[in-house]
């Protein structure tokens, strides 16, 4: 039995289904044109409790845990949803996190198996002005941490944050920021000594503050369906009541909030993995060449069963270190590797099932088009796969 199996989890996985289903599958194609998701979309999963999953009821979740958090990702893609409509809906999974930590309470069972929420401290404003309603599905968030300058090395972060008074004033830019189009906020990682110092804070910045502008919607190769913003910021005054936690402690958050990140990526790859191999397993069922089904043929035959062995060795691998990681282990090099594991399998999966698939999967109407697309940007988002490699060396003592 997976881990994952519960009868709990099973009808998680059912309601999940029936989202993508109704909510969806329809629409999706006319969001991939539009560039974003509409905000009803938000309002409808926080309605049936998806969006709040992996945060605690006491700041306006819906319970559950980290492995509660990786089924949902997993089963929106196998059922025909898609990574970039989750980095698109659950963009919350990453601006919220740090809110919740500082006030006391999980989420995604990251630090704890299960999520008890704590008692909620001085951060408990937060929670109420951006972490509630987000949850409900009317307000959306995103986290800025990458510059025009560089995403990989965080301590090197320029933008500003002077304190004047009981306000920081703010100044640099942002790039590559998901769901920065639409968000209403934005948590947004700034130093908060002289430039490239590595003492950073967070602060929670609104969208029409004074000097805080957005920029063009960027376009790109997959994930179309999440928008994609730069942000500048010019003399932004920000009220010191919207530092998350203390000053200085940042670089810290960030770096244990990556890890959620990271395996939601993860599972979004062997995800996009698993549902490559049964498209492509159907198409070869009902493709004929040559006068008999693909599926006839041993070699087609033996890419499948290739195929499927990485995705679900890929799986067993996410399943067995997300769930030492809810069971509080502190497993940082173990997450890199099942981040690189995933997203290797993924890549050689999407690959070959556009091969499979002809002529047909290279055109905009095929599911496994998108896939390939889509599957592009997991060995580079929360950190790449160069990255995961030298976390990996470090954990190897080199
Ligand atoms: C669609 C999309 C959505 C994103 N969403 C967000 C978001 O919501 N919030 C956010 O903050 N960021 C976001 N990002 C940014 C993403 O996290 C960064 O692109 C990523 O961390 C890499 O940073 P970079 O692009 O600056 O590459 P760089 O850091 O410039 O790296 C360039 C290349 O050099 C390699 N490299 C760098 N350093 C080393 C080294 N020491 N050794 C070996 N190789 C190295 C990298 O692996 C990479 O291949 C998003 C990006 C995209 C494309």
């Amino acid at each position: 039995m997976s881990i994952v199996d519960t009868p709990e989890r099973r009808q998680l996985r059912e309601l999940t289904r029936a989202f993508v289903t109704r909510e969806v599958l329809p629409h999706l194609a006319d969001w991939e044109r539009a560039g974003e998701v509409p905000r009803e979309l938000h309002a409808t999963a926080a309605k049936i409790g998806l969006l709040g999953i992996g945060f605690p009821e006491s700041v306006g979740g819906s319970g559950g845990d980290l492995l509660d958090s990786i089924l949902v990702t997993e089963e929106i893609i196998r059922s025909g949803g898609s990574s970039g409509l989750i980095a698109a809906l659950f963009t919350h999974g990453i601006a919220l996190p740090h809110m919740v930590a500082a006030a006391g309470g999980q989420s995604g069972g990251l630090l704890r198996g299960r999520l008890g929420g704590g008692q909620l401290r001085g951060d408990d404003d937060l929670i109420d002005r951006y972490v509630r309603p987000t949850l409900a599905g009317t307000m959306i968030g995103a986290l800025a941490i990458t510059e025009p300058d560089g995403g990989s090395d965080v301590a090197a972060i320029r933008t500003t944050a002077r304190r004047d008074g009981d306000h920081y004033v703010v100044n640099g830019s942002k790039t590559y920021i998901t769901s920065g189009v639409r968000a209403d906020f934005v948590t947004t990682a700034v130093c908060t000594d002289f430039p490239g110092s590595g003492e950073l804070s967070l602060l929670v910045i609104d969208k029409g503050t004074p000097g805080f502008t957005v920029g063009r919607r960027l376009e790109k190769l997959g994930w179309h369906c999440s928008d994609t913003a730069e942000l500048s910021f010019v003399d932004v005054r920000v009220p010191v009541t919207n530092r998350i936690g203390e000053e200085n402690t940042g670089f810290l958050a960030i770096m244990q909030h990556f890890a959620a990140e990271r395996l939601s990526l993860a599972t979004q790859a062997y995800a996009t993995a698993q549902r490559c191999v049964e498209l492509a397993t159907r198409w070869c069922r009902d493709r004929a060449t040559f006068g008999r089904p693909l599926a006839s043929r041993q070699l087609i035959r033996h890419r499948l069963a290739e195929m499927h062995t990485r995705a679900e060795a890929a799986r067993a691998y996410v399943h067995e270190v997300a769930a030492r990681v809810a069971a509080g282990e502190p497993v940082v090099t173990e997450v890199a590797m099942a981040k690189n594991v995933a997203v290797a399998a993924c890549d050689q999966v999407v690959d070959q099932a556009l091969q499979l698939h002809g002529g047909f999967g290279y055109l905009r109407d095929a599911e496994v088009e998108r896939h390939y697309r889509d599957a592009r940007i997991l060995g580079i988002g929360g950190g790449t796969t160069e990255i995961m490699n030298e976390i990996i060396a470090k954990g190897m003592g080199l």
